[in-house]
């Protein structure tokens, strides 16, 4: 028997959901009808509670922290989520939005609550220079519907099998940020169910208070269901350039110099762990867009650059083939059981004037133990004016850095207790600093902390939540606000 057989067929021996019971706590199936809790609402879709469905609930691409929903929705439209979000209210059950669930701490996992399925929301519409797209979708349907049309999202995160809606409920970055800044600023209309129950439409000059929170928000103020993004002409193709540096410091100033300068189109970096003999290696990754025929001036694009010169690797490629460059290695590493291991990811933004300092001394101690096998440390900068999310929380510095250290605790590594204290002990080191938490990594942070980390905002977060999520039921896995009643 295959899993997914044996998931249908766990799926079919469970009857349908038809109530909550609140003297039990516990979900009601069609056995228990006779006991007249068969009050849930008329749906499109369906609520399930077999083991299946919340077993993978209970989980996230982390696989550190499992809480079990009572019952997971799959809608079958967006008046399933109202309808739900409703009768959770009335229950005092708590609710949470789940997409492609790589979260890697918790985040959109609820105890003994609903979770929604966001997957089967996936319809995408493509405009003249917008898309209107529902949050289950991935960024790679995105990517290939507004590329049938010559166009593309301005950013895109480095893995494109990630959800619209949870990838815009953290903010969203990658290499065109120094360009266009995170997803969430490419947003222009948020269509949200808010923790009241009410579908609302949002923007910049509608309801900006919502908009304002829902961006980076974490879903503690609604779910997001449908996002309207900019769009822009797309390039045919791209030429990669992977530059070599001796150090961390010639590393970022190459960096800071291309992205103050824009000359390319996308800017990352990496640094490699150890091998046999060899230190750390520094890598700039870069990219300039051109349309097939007319190749990018290489001696313009490299022009007072210090990498070392026979180093350099450049390639050209499709540009739907450099968006989907993760894909071959997550297919190894799914064949290999590595994909499967659990990831305390620890991400940071850093203050530019730090950041040399901060990261020579995080990588001084560094191996393959405290990272695993198939370990990323990721390093690259963007000029912070470029973000416009009240809740992506960054130094207060013209350039910041993003700092990764993308763990895996593979066989033969640390343990993943072992790899979480170590993110929260660095992240006070980093939080010394200056530095601020991007929050989709694995690092105890308690509510005070969250507090303290949204400082001047935490106000107009807080006055959002008590207005669109009054009860306080919204994603409590998140640990922003004191879970409600
Ligand atoms: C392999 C990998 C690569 C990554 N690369 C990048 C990268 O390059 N850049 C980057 O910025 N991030 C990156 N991330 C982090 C990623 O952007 C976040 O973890 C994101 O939230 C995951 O999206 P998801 O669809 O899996 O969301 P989930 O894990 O399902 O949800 C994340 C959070 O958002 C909430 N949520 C989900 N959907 C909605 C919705 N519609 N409305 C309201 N709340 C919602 C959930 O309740 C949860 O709290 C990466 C993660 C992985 C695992």
């Amino acid at each position: 028997m295959t899993w997914h057989s044996w998931r249908r067929a766990l799926r079919t021996a469970e009857a349908a959901v038809v109530g909550f019971d609140p003297s039990t706590r516990t979900w009601v199936t069609d056995a228990d009808r006779s006991q007249g809790m068969d009050d849930l609402p008329p749906l499109k879709g369906k609520v399930v509670t077999d083991p299946a469905s919340r077993g993978q609930a209970a989980d996230d691409f982390g696989h550190l922290v499992h809480r079990f929903p009572g019952a997971v929705l799959e809608p079958g439209a967006v008046s399933d989520i109202m309808l739900m979000m409703k009768y959770c209210r009335t229950h005092g059950l708590q609710v949470a939005a789940r997409g492609q669930g790589h979260a890697t701490f918790g985040q959109g996992q609820v105890e003994g609550g609903l979770i929604i399925d966001m997957t089967p929301l996936n319809a995408i519409e493509v405009r003249e220079d917008t898309a209107v797209v529902e949050a289950g979708a991935l960024w790679s349907s995105l990517a290939q519907a507004t590329l049938a049309r010559g166009l593309t999202p301005p950013v895109f995160t480095d893995y494109l099998e990630l959800s619209v809606g949870g990838t815009l409920s953290v903010g969203g970055v990658g290499g065109q940020t120094h360009h266009h800044g995170s997803q969430a600023d490419s947003v222009v209309e948020l269509e949200i169910v808010t923790g009241e129950a009410g579908l609302r439409r949002c923007s910049a000059q509608l309801r900006p208070d919502l908009f304002h929170a829902a961006l980076a928000g974490r879903g503690q103020c609604g779910i997001i269901t449908k996002a309207t993004v900019r769009l822009l002409p797309a390039p045919a193709t791209v030429r990669h350039y992977l530059l070599s540096y001796p150090s961390v410091a010639a590393l970022t100033a190459d960096q800071q110099r291309v992205v103050n300068d824009g000359r390319f189109a996308y800017v990352e970096g990496e640094l490699g762990l150890p091998t046999g003999s060899a230190g750390w290696s520094y890598q700039l990754e870069a990219v300039a867009f051109f349309d097939g025929t007319t190749p990018p001036d290489d001696a313009r694009l490299l022009d007072g650059l210090s990498d070392q010169p026979v180093d350099r690797e450049i390639q050209d490629m499709s540009y739907f083939d450099f968006l989907n460059r993760l894909a071959e290695g997550v297919a190894y590493l799914k064949s290999t059981g590595e994909w499967y291991r659990p990831h305390p990811w620890w991400n940071m933004f850093l203050p530019a004037s730090r950041t040399d300092a901060f990261v020579e001394a995080a990588i001084k101690e560094l191996t393959e133990t405290e990272v695993g096998a198939s370990g990323v440390v990721l390093l690259y900068p963007f000029p912070r004016a470029r973000v416009n999310l009240p809740l992506l929380r960054l130094p207060d510095e013209e350039t910041v850095f993003l700092f990764t250290l993308l763990r895996t605790a593979s066989l033969g590594a640390g343990s993943p207790q072992d790899m979480v204290e170590a993110n929260r002990s660095l992240y006070l080191s980093a939080q010394a600093v200056g530095g601020y938490q991007y929050p989709v990594g694995s690092i105890p942070t308690t509510p005070e902390e969250w507090r303290t980390h949204y400082g001047p905002e935490w106000a107009a977060f807080e006055a959002a939540r008590e207005r669109y999520d009054p009860d306080g039921i919204l994603t409590p896995g998140q640990g922003v606000f004191p879970p409600g009643p």
